[in-house]
């Protein structure tokens, strides 16, 4: 996919950095990633501001599933919701609840894990690698075949596929997925939306789809 990085670059000159994910420990992010599924990042926030100072896999791991279901109703689809971070913490218990030990296992080996845990499917999965654990895999979200459609990409239909082929077309960099999903989520935000707002649009010069 030609023109990847040029694009990056137009979005981070127009955007700035993003500091994505807004979380304030390794596993805030990774139960936000759950969170986020089927909804909006407010009612997530609203969710997560819920948990007051009780947000640690401990509480997790030890609260009932319906006490843990009130806690994130916000969230919407409570209560699969909480089953899925029941299953998330287990996981994480095999790494002590440490980021560092469950960072030293190869990326492949941890996303196989990961979507063998019930909930998280590869979207949440390639999130939770790059942002809580630092490994480089793109992240693939509705936006992002959104934009890259617009753009005049040949988009593939398997998740995996157009990941693969995003990767294979940039430096396999975190930072640069890091900083790079957050600028299509940006940009979706702000200018390429459901109905698009092409005015003043970053891209515009360059896209097929611009109105
Ligand atoms: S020109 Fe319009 S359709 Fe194209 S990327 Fe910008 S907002 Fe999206």
């Amino acid at each position: 996919m030609n023109g990847l990085h040029e694009l990056f670059c137009t979005l981070l000159h127009a955007y700035n950095k993003r500091h994505w994910w807004p979380a304030k420990t390794p596993f805030e992010m990774m139960v936000g990633a759950i969170l986020t599924q089927n909804t909006t990042w407010t009612n997530v926030g609203k969710a997560i501001a819920n948990f007051g100072d009780r947000l640690s896999p401990a509480f997790i791991a030890h609260v009932n599933c319906d006490e843990l279901a009130q806690i994130i109703r916000s969230s919407g689809y409570y209560n699969q919701k909480a089953i899925k971070l029941k299953a998330l913490t287990e996981w994480y218990g095999k790494y002590e609840y440490t980021i560092e030990k469950a960072a030293h296992i190869d990326g492949e080996l941890l996303r196989t894990e990961l979507l063998s845990v019930k909930g998280i499917g590869r979207e949440t999965a390639d999130s939770i690698l790059l942002y809580a654990l630092h490994k480089p895999f793109f992240v693939i979200d509705t936006y992002t075949k959104r934009i890259l459609s617009r753009l005049g990409y040949d988009i593939p239909t398997a998740y995996d596929d157009l990941r693969l082929k995003i990767e294979a077309s940039l430096p396999r960099d975190v930072y640069l997925y890091n900083e790079f999903h957050a600028l299509i989520v940006e940009h979706a935000k702000r200018h390429c939306k459901k109905k698009p707002s092409c005015a003043g649009c970053p891209v515009e010069t360059v896209c097929q789809k611009r109105i």
